[in-house]
Parts: C-alpha cells; structure tokens; sequence
C-alpha cells in the first residue's frame, strides 16, 4: 500500500497482479460484491445478543459515559473508552497484544504520520490513544499478527473491523490469533492532503511537522468544538480551532476518501464493541469528552457492568435509539444519502449495499447537500493536489472557502450552524 498523488493510500504492484482476480479477494475485500455483508457477519458471530436495530445492527446493551479511572478520558479523543476496554482485556489475560493507530516517530523521514501496531502494555496503549483521521493499513500488523502466536484484539474503523472479519472466516489462524474486535463509528476517512491543508492554514511548513493532534483537549470547552495542533521538530506549537479552517466543517466532506461514498455502516455493526463521541447534549458540551458505546459481545458486557459496580467506569445504560440520535448526520449520509448516490454516483455498479437506490425519498434540498459534499470531496483532494504542485496554496483555500459557505447555506440555514457559531462567540466574548 502507497501513497497515491491525492495523498490515499492504494495497492501498488506490478501490472499483472492487478490483473489476477482470486475469489478468495473477492471474498475478504469489504466493498467488494461478492463479501458477506455486516448483517451476516453480525449474524453468525453475535447470534445471542439481546436487541437489534436497523443503525446499529445486533446489541447486547448501549451506554453513554466515560472512564473513572486513571487518566483514559483525559488521553482519550472521547471518554477514553476504547483504551480502557483494550487495556481491561489485557489485565484480565485474555489478550497478549492490541493492533492499533499510533504516531510514526520520525514523520519526516517516514513521510507518513501514523501508523497500525501492536501495543503489549496499559502504558503503549495509552500513548496511542486519540482519533487520527489519516490513512492507514493493516497490512503490516497483520503479517506481525500471523508470524507472532498470541492473541490480539484489533482497533478499527467499520471497513477495517469488517476486511478483519472476512480474513478470519478464510483463514483459521486469523480466527484463532483475533479473538476481539473494538470498533470506531466513522463518520468519513480523510486524506493524507488534510494535514498538509492545517499546516498551509497555521502558516508553517509541512515539511517540519512532528506530531498532528487532530482533536487537542481543552476540558473548559465543548467538546464539538475541534481544536487541531501540531508540533514542529524545534518544539514549536501552533494550533487552530478547525472553525477557523476554510475545510474545517466535518460535514462538508473534504478530502473524503471516495469508497466512503458507498459505506452503509456507521457504528462498526460487525464489532464486539464500538465507540463513538456523544454528539447530544448536554454531553457536547463537556470538554472531557463522552462516548457512547454499543456492546455485543457478551463477555466484554460483563467486564463492564463488573467495572461500573466499581465506580472504574462512568456509564449509563442507554437505548439504541439513544445512540443512533447522537450519529443523526452520519446516517442521513450512508442512508438517506447512500440510497440516493446509488443512483448516480461513479463506482456504484462495482458494489453492493444493505440500501437500496432511491431517488424518490430525499427532499430537493436534501439532493442538493448529498450533492455538493460528494463533489466537494472529489473536487477537495483534486484542487488541492494541484495547488501543492504550482506551490500555491491560496488556489485551493480560496476554492474552499467559497464552496463551505455555499455547503453552509445550503446545509445549516438557521440551525445547527448559526447555533455553533452563536456559541462560538459567547466562548470568545
Ligand atoms: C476516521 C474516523 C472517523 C470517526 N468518525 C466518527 C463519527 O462520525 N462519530 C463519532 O461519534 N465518532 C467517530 N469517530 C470515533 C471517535 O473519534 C473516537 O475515536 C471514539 O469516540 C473513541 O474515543 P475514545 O476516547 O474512547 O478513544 P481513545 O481512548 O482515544 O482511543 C482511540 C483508539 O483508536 C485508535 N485509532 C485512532 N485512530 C484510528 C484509526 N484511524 N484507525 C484505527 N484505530 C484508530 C487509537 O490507536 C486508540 O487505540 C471516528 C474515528 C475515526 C478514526
């Protein structure tokens, strides 16, 4: 897997192993027509689980909270949920190590930022705490996984938490080695391009970034409110509210990777728990962060409820409905919006989804916004490459800028967004 000139990560190989089409591929490729889809796999591994909903599939339980103990919710991007439960498996010995998303020590000379790996300790899985929204590949882990006996538990997005899936029915040592899956709602991934992009906009060099933090913590601000830092190789620091930033706004779908146009699956259905941000009040407004998190497997269901017994977690039990209202924008785009770009979208005909194309259903404006942010994020990673290249940035940010106020007006009119903005200068004031 390389970089591509749009900052994606893609296969590169010689020309004739593109063009070998094995079935076993077929079968363990996520997007791909011929996998199981989330339904099956949930179906076969979380066959017991209690409730089931069309958003979040197959549950045992939901909650919202965060951790009491140590320091999991101050490192973590959220509550610091995901840790923790990585950790909890390992203190019980029911793993040996964690796949997951930590920084790269020298970017620069590695020219990427983060990268999988295997975490053996509570201290190594905590220096890998928070969200990275930048490529990234199994590959790699997986191969340390098949050539190190032990078992791990693997961190992922849903596409991730699914290709792990359908490796371990093909492969039985996969089946053996990965007992847990510990899944991340996703709302879209970004481009390798969108650091590059806060570096253009806080007026320092990409060439001289030592560490990206996508999600800075500031406990006295709303959680919502993204603050994004990065480090410099003299120690400097320079950070921007994403508000600031002309791709800032989540929604609008910059330097969105384009198989994201086609995911059904919002909170990680095939994982044995996914964790997601509660995006409801008055849970956004508490700068410390709160998960909700969706259980099925029923062991990691009696970890919890042992450790909310001893006041080591912080969580309530919530309905499905509870957590799929914190999701509500990203299950209109990979509903609502997936139904309606299977009947235009390119690449549509190569995959297939649990929706089907509907045209009829969304609102004129509705059509509009789907609309705007699939050609915002097209037109996002192709702009900017091509500003990179004639070393001008104000071709792309300018670009940006105009197409955001057009998404905004189209998107928010008086709601969401002039509630943010009013919030915004309250803080300020
Ligand atoms: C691309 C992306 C999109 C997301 N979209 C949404 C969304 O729309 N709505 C929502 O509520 N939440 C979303 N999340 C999840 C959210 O950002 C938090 O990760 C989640 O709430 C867990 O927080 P925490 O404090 O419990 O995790 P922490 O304790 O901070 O731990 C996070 C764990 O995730 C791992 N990790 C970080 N980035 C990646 C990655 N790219 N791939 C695999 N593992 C990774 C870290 O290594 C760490 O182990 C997204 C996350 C990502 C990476």
């Amino acid at each position: 897997m390389q970089f591509d000139g749009l900052g994606q990560l893609k296969p590169n190989g010689p020309e004739a192993w593109y063009q070998r089409r094995s079935e076993n591929f077929t079968r363990t490729c996520p997007f791909s027509y011929g996998a199981a889809n989330e339904n099956e796999i949930a179906a076969e591994r979380y066959a017991d689980t209690a409730q089931k909903n069309a958003e979040l599939g197959r549950f045992q339980n939901a909650y919202v909270g965060h951790v009491a103990e140590n320091n999991f919710r101050t490192l973590g991007s959220s509550g610091g949920m995901v840790s923790w439960v990585a950790a909890e498996l390992m203190r019980k010995g029911l793993i040996d190590g964690v796949a997951h998303v930590v920084a790269e020590n020298d970017p620069q000379t590695n020219n990427r930022y983060f990268h999988y790996t295997i975490s053996r300790s509570e201290t190594e899985i905590l220096a890998g705490a928070k969200s990275r929204y930048y490529p990234i590949e199994l590959s790699g882990v997986l191969d340390l996984i098949r050539n190190t006996p032990g078992r791990y538990a693997v961190v992922g997005i849903p596409c991730f938490i699914k290709a792990v899936h359908l490796l371990r029915r093909e492969d039985p040592l996969f089946r053996e080695r990965i007992p847990f899956t510990l899944g991340l709602f996703c709302g879209h991934m970004k481009s390798a391009r969108f650091v590059e992009s806060f570096a253009w906009q806080m007026d320092v060099p990409s060439a001289e970034i030592e560490r990206v933090d996508y999600r800075y913590k500031h406990p006295d601000r709303p959680a919502n409110l993204y603050n994004a830092m990065l480090t410099l190789r003299d120690g400097r620091v320079v950070n921007k509210d994403w508000w600031h930033l002309a791709d800032g706004d989540w929604g609008a779908g910059f330097f969105m990777n384009h198989a994201c146009n086609f995911c059904d699956d919002v909170v990680a259905e095939t994982a044995d728990i996914s964790f997601g941000d509660a995006w409801v009040e008055p849970y956004s407004s508490d700068g410390r962060g709160t998960n909700v998190a969706v259980v099925r497997s029923l062991l990691i269901e009696e970890l919890i409820q042992k450790a909310i017994a001893e006041k080591r977690l912080h969580l309530e039990s919530v309905s499905g409905e509870f957590v799929a209202q914190t999701q509500a924008a990203g299950f209109r785009q990979r509903r609502e919006g997936l139904a309606y770009r299977l009947t235009w979208a390119s690449g549509r005909s190569k995959t297939k989804k649990r929706v089907a194309p509907d045209s009829q259903s969304p609102t004129p404006q509705r059509k509009l916004i789907y609309r705007t942010r699939y050609y915002i994020s097209l037109w996002s990673n192709r702009i900017f490459s091509y500003a990179r290249k004639v070393k001008k940035p104000s071709v792309y940010l300018n670009w940006a800028r105009t197409v955001a106020a057009v998404y905004h007006g189209l998107a928010y009119h008086q709601g969401k967004f002039s509630e943010i903005k009013k919030r915004y200068i309250q803080l300020k004031g």
